[in-house]
């Protein structure tokens, strides 16, 4: 048995595990009877990288690419946030045109590799991960009876995937250690899922996050690398999945301030007495309200 995380496709279809060198019969072209078919009915999962490429495409805040091109969606039971390529209400791709993708050469990982899913799994008890692939096959893609045979590997080639599989790595890793993890690591808290959206999706709110004087208050960071990620997504990403494997899984690889724990720990008691007393306060005048009314009804009795 073993944990699997598809990091670019999705479908219920389970088939045969395929090899990098297993050989597919499949051709996608233009004159296709169903060119086209499969961006009408887009399930899109995007990867940290994916965000990336399009939001540099349009030259845009990541915050704005995240509210006009995405769905956010739970990854898993506990509410892992993942978000996803947003459709208009019959399930169309927003940048599918009649003459195919308007954004074809960055276009995301998922849509390079169908109808091919690419799996990363995690071998029971096995210290690293492996990457598994399968032929999915539905009924609309009629690529499957174009008559040419090529490999796992020289499909992956021709749509050019290798940068993509490289830079989505790690987040893979971060998935299957949350899924592999399990219960050992508990419900991770709420405030963790929102570093884990803004992290990997909103990379530029992430910026600024990292950037502010609160960050810096608790760790130990050097000048050259808040120069890097200035202006640097792709080490702004990576540190993020660093940042993320520390606060969630406990694997430091980013010195803490002495005594940052402490204060956060006394901060969070500070906020937690706050609110009890603003709750308390609340209620008392809730309270005071209802007996002002009772004894505004007896009067008039
Ligand atoms: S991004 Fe391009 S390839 Fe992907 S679903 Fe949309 S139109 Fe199709
Ligand atoms: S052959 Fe398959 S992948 Fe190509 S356009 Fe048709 S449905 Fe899409």
């Amino acid at each position: 048995m073993s944990e699997a995380f598809d990091v670019p496709f999705t479908s219920d279809v389970m088939p045969e595990m395929l090899t990098n060198n297993s050989k597919i019969k499949f051709r996608c072209h233009k004159g296709i009877s169903c060119f086209n078919a499969c961006c009408k009915q887009a399930d899109i999962t995007l990867t940290p990288y994916d965000i990336i490429r399009l939001k540099k495409r349009f030259d845009i805040d990541s915050s704005e690419l995240l509210k006009k091109h995405t769905v956010p969606f739970q990854m898993d039971g506990d509410g892992l946030p993942g978000v996803k390529m947003r459709t208009d209400d019959s399930g169309q791709c927003l940048f599918m045109t009649e003459e195919g993708c308007s954004v074809y050469e960055d276009r995301p990982t998922s849509c390079r590799y169908y109808p091919v899913a690419h799996m990363a799994m995690r071998p029971k008890d096995a210290a690293t991960d492996s990457v598994a692939y399968a032929l999915v096959r539905e009924d609309h893609c009629k690529g499957h009876e174009e008559d040419r045979e090529l490999t796992i590997g020289e499909y992956r080639k021709e749509q050019d995937v290798g940068l993509y599989d490289e830079m989505n790595r790690e987040f893979s890793q971060l998935i299957l250690k949350k899924k592999s993890a399990g219960p050992t690591i508990g419900k991770p808290s709420e405030l963790s899922f929102q570093l884990f959206f803004m992290a990997n999706y909103d990379v530029d709110r992430f910026r600024r996050f990292v950037l502010s004087p609160s960050f810096a208050k608790n760790y130990v960071l050097d000048d050259a690398f808040y120069k890097e990620i200035e202006h640097d997504d792709l080490a702004l990403m990576k540190f993020g999945f660093r940042l993320l494997r520390q606060i969630l899984f406990g694997e430091v690889s980013i010195k803490e301030r002495e005594g940052a724990l402490e204060q956060r720990v006394e901060e969070r008691q500070e906020v937690m007495d706050l609110r009890r007393k603003v709750e308390i306060e609340r209620h008392r005048q809730k309270e005071e309200q209802k007996w002002k009314e009772e004894d505004g009804d007896a009067d008039k009795k």
